[in-house]
């Protein structure tokens, strides 16, 4: 399928601050952008673009949260993912890298590997998503390349394949040494990055001459990389082994063009996905998509839902009645996407690799199925992810007894918080588990506005948390004084600790106890 050919949807991985939006800015600003889905208002001025996102969450608070941005570039159609970071790190995170065909792994170039790259990476890993590394703020100090590099390989398991190397230290950038043609690329400062400058290359004779040392020298240290494994090879990008490296400056737009056109050459493209039965839906068959994420407004005027859904097949069209597999019913989009209208570009057709922002969608859960015409097809659900925060809900009036359960095991099917029980603590007060603290805000307001029953949530100091292999050993991690375990609504053990010192001082005195760590499962 050719539109599916053209299309590259990927997500940027990165800790805050390291420069993500600047990045979605300046990716833009070589592109022309076709539509946001899930901006709820925008200017036409493309700087406004993501920092209009920006503004509307912080004054809405979580309410609204973009899903893609989506731009052509040459003639490919590029479609970015958003992941949530900040205060609003959550189980969504981690859901929208099973809506990409790819990542981009964004680092501070003072910082390297940070907590949150470190865990989003691990769940690229864990589904086999490709990553590219972009080093990003190199025109001020911060740790040598080599040293990163290095990172990647020691902490990571990932051969780095510089594609371009700093000439010049950071703080004192000169350019980059384009490595596959061995030219230099001047780096040129821009007004606040707001322009597309043009790149002025020299060949290697050239740059030696006018460079000098620092050109000679950055064409020593890549040596040293490729040397040891860091041969470009796509087959290893593919794979997850290697990772393509570039640095830039994503707030002058250095390195960023480098960075697109690395994606259309190299990132993977739309592949059909697999349904529950194991059969790969073609991608040129009848319109089928996946709800990766769903929006609740929390403003109590407007019970409004947004579904985010990844086309995986055939062509979505406004005003389609499609099928939802779960419940077997039909969900009209027609009305949803004149809405969506009104307020950004319509989104008039989408094709494998794009995010389609369907409103009114109280009826769509995250992991369900849309697809139209026969045969029926069905994706498999999201997988959960480790949890890293937990509480202990009960409900706030007791008389709410029975829609505090109902309202419990709502939240817990449709992916709003992880369920966790044992036969201790009883169903009457089940402990919520969620990614990112957020989760639990959103449970609480839903419990009170939706299944009116107030939910009273006592946090519990867990911070690490393993799977227990053999429930047989079960008394083992709730004989310590700083652990139990609980097992979640999908039937996992989740052995949980206080902290990564009391998990090893009991393996240390039970080192038969058979514990797995935990990206994601199901
Ligand atoms: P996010 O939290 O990852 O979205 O990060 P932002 O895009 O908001 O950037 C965080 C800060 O880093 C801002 O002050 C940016 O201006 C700055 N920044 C981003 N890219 C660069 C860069 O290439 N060089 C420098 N010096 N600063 C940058």
């Amino acid at each position: 399928m050719a539109q599916a050919r053209r299309r590259r949807s990927f997500a940027v991985i990165s800790h805050p601050d390291a420069g993500k939006s600047t990045l979605t800015e300046a990716l833009a600003l070589h592109a022309r952008v076709i539509a946001e889905a899930g901006a709820v208002h925008g200017k036409a001025g493309r700087r406004g673009v993501v920092s209009d996102w920006m503004e509307m969450e912080r004054a809405r608070g979580i309410s609204i949260t973009s899903a893609a941005l989506q731009f052509a570039y040459g003639d490919t159609v590029v479609n970015l993912l958003d992941t949530p970071g900040h205060a609003d790190f959550s189980e969504d995170t981690y859901r929208v890298l099973s809506a990409v065909d790819s990542a981009v792994m964004l680092l501070d170039a003072a910082k390297g590997l940070e907590p949150q790259t470190l865990k989003l990476f691990d769940v690229c890993r864990h589904r086999g998503i490709p990553v590219i590394t972009f080093i990003n703020k190199w025109d001020r100090p911060g740790r040598e390349a080599l040293e990163l590099c290095d990172e990647l390989t020691q902490r990571l398991d990932l051969a780095p394949m510089p594609l371009t190397w700093p000439v010049g230290e950071a703080g004192r950038f000169r350019g980059v040494l384009d490595v596959r043609d061995d030219a230099f690329v001047a780096f040129e400062r821009t007004v606040g990055g707001a322009t597309v400058a043009e790149e002025h290359r020299l060949s290697a004779e050239r740059a030696a001459e006018e460079v000098g040392e620092d050109f000679a020298r950055a064409r020593e240290e890549v040596e040293l990389v490729t040397a040891s494994g860091g041969e470009f090879d796509a087959a290893a990008y593919l794979r997850g082994t290697a990772t393509p490296v570039l640095f830039g400056a994503a707030v002058l737009n250095f390195g960023v063009r480098h960075l697109l056109d690395l994606l259309v050459e190299l990132a993977p493209r739309p592949e059909p996905r697999v349904d529950v039965e194991g059969n790969p839906r073609p991608l040129n068959s009848e319109f089928s998509a996946f709800v990766f994420k769903v929006q609740t407004g929390m403003d109590p005027a407007h019970r409004d839902q947004v579904a985010f859904a990844r086309v995986c097949s055939g062509a979505f069209e406004r005003g389609m009645v499609v099928t939802n597999a779960t419940t077997k019913r039909p969900f009209a989009t027609k009305y949803a996407h004149q809405v969506f209208g009104q307020q950004r570009s319509t989104v008039d057709v989408a094709y494998p690799g794009d995010v389609i922002g369907l409103v009114n969608a109280s009826a769509l859960r995250v992991g369900d199925t849309l697809y139209s015409g026969k045969p029926a097809v069905r994706f498999p659900g999201l997988p959960s992810f480790a949890p890293a925060h937990f509480a202990v809900a009960r409900p706030a009036d007791l008389s709410k007894a029975k829609q505090f359960r109902k309202g419990v095991e709502q939240l817990s099917s449709e992916g709003v918080v992880q369920l966790l029980t044992s036969d201790s603590r009883g169903d009457a007060a089940p402990v919520f588990a969620a990614v990112g603290p957020m989760q639990f805000e959103v449970a609480a307001h839903r419990m009170e506005h939706e299944f009116n029953s107030p939910v009273k949530l006592d946090r519990l100091p867990y911070s690490t948390v393993r799977r227990l292999v053999d429930p047989a050993q079960r008394a083992l991690v709730d004989a310590g004084r700083n652990s139990e375990v609980l097992t979640r609504a999908d039937g996992t053990d989740l052995a949980l600790f206080v902290d990564d010192m009391s998990m090893r001082l009991l393996l240390r005195r039970h080192p038969e106890l058979r514990l797995e760590t935990l990206v994601a499962s199901g």
